[in-house]
């Protein structure tokens, strides 16, 4: 049986070129379930393979779509059965193994799990990894004991998918939040969103002191470099940074004294890998915490056939909220 699918491909001469395709079932990867796939969404990583701007891609041809959601159609896999509804995010689909743009996905089972009963396959797609990312750095200040009463938590790239989840879910929780953003315009959105207050962004990126006033009880950072040294710097005693982003850099230019003298604890956080349990425990309460109307009103609907000129733009930062493809439009 045939189905569309976005493809990447490159050329002797390393030219990556994508287009919309129509597949064979029979050329799908190995896997042990086959999802008919109703939604997946673009991501800033989809956005480099699929313009060939960053080698995010291991093999080609390559279907891209870091995450999807849908219902299996076939299953060998004794933890799955036909009709199953399932969520995946990560494990490399959409690098290494073929991902989610497409109407079908071949996978491993264990990389699934539930959808869980309160979201349908679109509203899952609008939280997507941003929104699951979100949550895992949520959980991480949990787990390490920040509570509302101990004081504001700093979300950096506050306008970004990762960021505006984080201050919709903190600010579920109870929690009071400041975003940090370069686009002041946008502070009304983020309010909206529950921030209490939005800070420039450029009191957080510029070189810093190794340790500053003690301010935040915790942090969910979207951004690295300079701005994660700086968050470290003003985190308050005991508290948590929680770090999952380098939309600012790579690097960390920061000292040791925030972890020595202020006991201060840097928590790294990866979607990609994080095993199934975590995995399946932040989707539940993704479901239970937020509420629908407050992640449907981020979301931009494209078609398929929208994926390959929505990740230009996406790259040159001209898309805001969260980008959800329909496979089947
Ligand atoms: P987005 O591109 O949607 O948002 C990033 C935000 O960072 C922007 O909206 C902007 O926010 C801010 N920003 C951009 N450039 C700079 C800069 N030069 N200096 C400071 N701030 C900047 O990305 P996502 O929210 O999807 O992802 C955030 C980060 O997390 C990315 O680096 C992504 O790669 C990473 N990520 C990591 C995951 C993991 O498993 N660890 C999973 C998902 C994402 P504003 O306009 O408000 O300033």
């Amino acid at each position: 049986m045939s189905f569309n699918a976005l493809l990447i491909n490159r050329s002797e001469d390393k030219k990556i070129t994508s287009s919309l395709e129509t597949l064979d079932e029979s050329q799908l990867p190995e896997g042990d379930v086959v999802v008919d796939i109703d939604y997946s969404t673009l991501n800033y990583k989809d956005g480099l393979a699929i313009t060939g701007m960053a080698p995010v891609v291991r093999s080609y041809p390559m279907v891209p779509g870091i995450d999807f959601a849908g219902t299996v159609s076939e299953s060998s896999n004794t933890n799955w059965k036909v009709g199953d509804k399932v969520i995946l995010n990560g494990w490399g689909v959409g690098e290494g193994h073929w991902g989610g743009l497409s109407q079908k996905a071949k996978v491993k089972g264990d990389w699934l799990i539930n959808l869980p009963e309160a979201l349908n396959t679109y509203q899952a797609m609008a939280i997507g990894t941003a929104g699951y990312t979100a949550m895992l750095c949520v959980m991480a200040l949990q787990r390490n004991g920040v509570k509302p009463e101990d004081g504001e938590i700093l979300v950096t790239g506050a306008n970004g998918g990762v960021g505006s989840f984080s201050i919709a879910i903190l600010s579920a929780y109870g929690y009071d939040v400041v975003a940090s953003t370069g686009r002041p315009q946008e502070s009304d959105y983020l309010i909206q969103l529950g921030a209490k207050e939005c800070i420039d962004r450029a009191e957080m990126s510029e070189p810093g002191k190794p340790l500053s006033k003690e301010r935040w009880a915790g942090v969910v950072d979207c951004v690295g470099s300079h701005t994660l040294a700086n968050a470290c710097a003003t985190t308050k005693y005991n508290g948590t940074v929680a770090a999952c982003g380098l939309a600012q850099g790579f690097d960390l230019p920061a000292t040791v004294m925030p972890f020595i003298l202020r006991g201060v604890t840097l928590a790294g956080v990866d979607s990609v890998n994080a095993p199934t349990a975590i995995r399946q425990a932040a989707w539940d309460k993704l479901a239970e915490t937020l509420k629908p109307e407050v992640f449907e009103a981020v979301v931009n609907k494209i078609a398929l056939s929208d994926a390959i000129e929505t990740a230009g733009k996406l790259l040159k930062g001209e898309v805001r909220g969260r980008v959800v493809v329909d496979v089947n439009a």
